[in-house]
Parts: C-alpha cells; sequence; structure tokens
C-alpha cells in the first residue's frame, strides 16, 4: 500500500466563552500547530477528530484512519481516576477526557498505534486504570519543577532511559534532556504499562508503552516544541517509530489487541 498515512488528531475544548468577540458563547475544538507541522514533517496527513454531539462512537475514524496521537492541553479531571478534585482550578476537562477514552478505545479495538503526548500520557494511564499527581508540587513535594509558565517550553530537565526498554534501543545515550511543561504527572501506573523513562532526580515518570502487542505509546515532554535543537533529545525518532508501528499493523491487520 503506497498511500500516505493517515493519523487522527484528538481535539482541544476551548469552552464556551460569553466575553469571546468570535465564536461568542459557543464551545470550540482546536489543534496546536506545531503539534500538526511535526507530525506533518514526516509527510503523514493529519486529520484532526472532532466531539459527536451525541454518544462516542468513534468507529468510523478509528476503522479509516491509520493511528491516533492524543494532543496536550488542559488537565484530566480527577473524577477520571477516582478522586475529588482539591482545588477547583485542579478539576480538568471532564468532556474532553470521555471524548478522549472513548477514542482511544476505538483504535485500540482496531490494533492501531496511538501516541499520547503530555496530557495524552496521562490520559493512557487513566483510560487503563492509572491514576495521576492532580498538582506536581503539591503531591510530589520532591519533585523538580515540571513547569514555569513565564519559561514554558524552555524549562528542561534530564530524561534517564530505563534499562532494557524500548526508548533504550532507540537512543545511544541513556540520560538526555527533554522540555517539561505539565502540570500533572503519573501517580499509579496502570496495569500492563511500563516506565520507558524517567526524570531522574524526582523519579516522575515520563514516557511509557502498553507492554500488549498493540503499540501505545505515552511521552511526558512536548516533542512538538523541541525543534532540532541539537542539546534536546531527537523527537524525530519517536515519530519514526510510531509510523514504523502503523505500517507494521497495516501491512498485517489484527484486532482487539490489548
Ligand atoms: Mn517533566
Amino acid at each position: 500500500m503506497n498511500a500516505r498515512l493517515r493519523i487522527g488528531l484528538s481535539s482541544c475544548f476551548f469552552p464556551a466563552d460569553p466575553l469571546r468577540s468570535i465564536f461568542k458563547g459557543k464551545v470550540l475544538e482546536y489543534l496546536e500547530q506545531s503539534m500538526a507541522h511535526w507530525l506533518q514533517s514526516m509527510g503523514v496527513l493529519v486529520y484532526m477528530i472532532p466531539s459527536r454531539a451525541t454518544g462516542h462512537d468513534f468507529g468510523g475514524y478509528a476503522e479509516d484512519l491509520d493511528g491516533l496521537v492524543l494532543q496536550g492541553g488542559s488537565d484530566v479531571a480527577p473524577p477520571s481516576y477516582g478522586e475529588v478534585a482539591e482545588r477547583p482550578e485542579w478539576s480538568g476537562d471532564r468532556l474532553r477526557d470521555d471524548y478522549e477514552i472513548a477514542l482511544v478505545r476505538d483504535f485500540v479495538k482496531q490494533g492501531k498505534p496511538i501516541l499520547g503526548i503530555c496530557r495524552g500520557l496521562q490520559l493512557l494511564n487513566v483510560a487503563f486504570g492509572g491514576t495521576l499527581y492532580q498538582d506536581v508540587e503539591t503531591h510530589a513535594p520532591n519533585a523538580l519543577c515540571h513547569r514555569n509558565w513565564e519559561i514554558y517550553d524552555t524549562n528542561h530537565h534530564d530524561l534517564r532511559i530505563t534499562e532494557n526498554s524500548e526508548m533504550a534501543t532507540w537512543y545511544k545515550s541513556p540520560v538526555l534532556l527533554v522540555n517539561s511543561v505539565h502540570h500533572q504527572a503519573i501517580k499509579q501506573l496502570a496495569p500492563d504499562f511500563k516506565v520507558e523513562a524517567i526524570s531522574p532526580k524526582d523519579g516522575i515518570i515520563e514516557a511509557v508503552r502498553h507492554s500488549g502487542p498493540s503499540w501505545i505509546f505515552g511521552v511526558q515532554w512536548h516533542p512538538e516544541f523541541q525543534g532540532r535543537d541539537p542539546k534536546l533529545l531527537d523527537d524525530s525518532i519517536i515519530l519514526a517509530r510510531f509510523l514504523e508501528a502503523i505500517k507494521i499493523r497495516r501491512e498485517k491487520p489484527t484486532r482487539a489487541q490489548v
């Protein structure tokens, strides 16, 4: 099959705002530009998958598209992992959680690869039964600063790749540098997930992979913001592995692999 790969991208939600000058009082769904540009850098076609007015049946999309990327954005809502928000500003976006969990289920049913970025890693962990720190600063008090609004995606920390992991076969060095723009982090890892990389100074989980036959991978940093900075981890390797998993799946279609 020579057709270009078609990647579904989950949308971010912008709640209805009565003060907005355009689309006043309307809910918007959007993508972040560098995410689309990063994916397109390897020649794939990117399609944003909008939510549905009723229900969460994405069967048509999961059947037609080759893989799914979950982009970053708002916090995952604590009720999505069995907790109550300790502060109103940690309430997250339950509507987006429900929409993305349904998307994940449909792509998993089709055995199609999934890549979660930042919130996407957290969403994958929650969708498969794990939990999160509602606020890293409060719930992991010895942790580094993983989000700094002032310096945003120029906030960096070390990343240590787990020995004998899949990522360890992708990179020559086990210690690399990544950006860090996240408010939540994995507390309890979901069953069947493996830790691929951590922040070595505080043990915060920074990359995970599902251990089943479907290719399901999440990274806590933002590859799409890193560009080609030689100081930072080379994210083109991750994108290439994702696309390779998609090509393998297209050659040997299997269903319901996890
Ligand atoms: Mn981090």
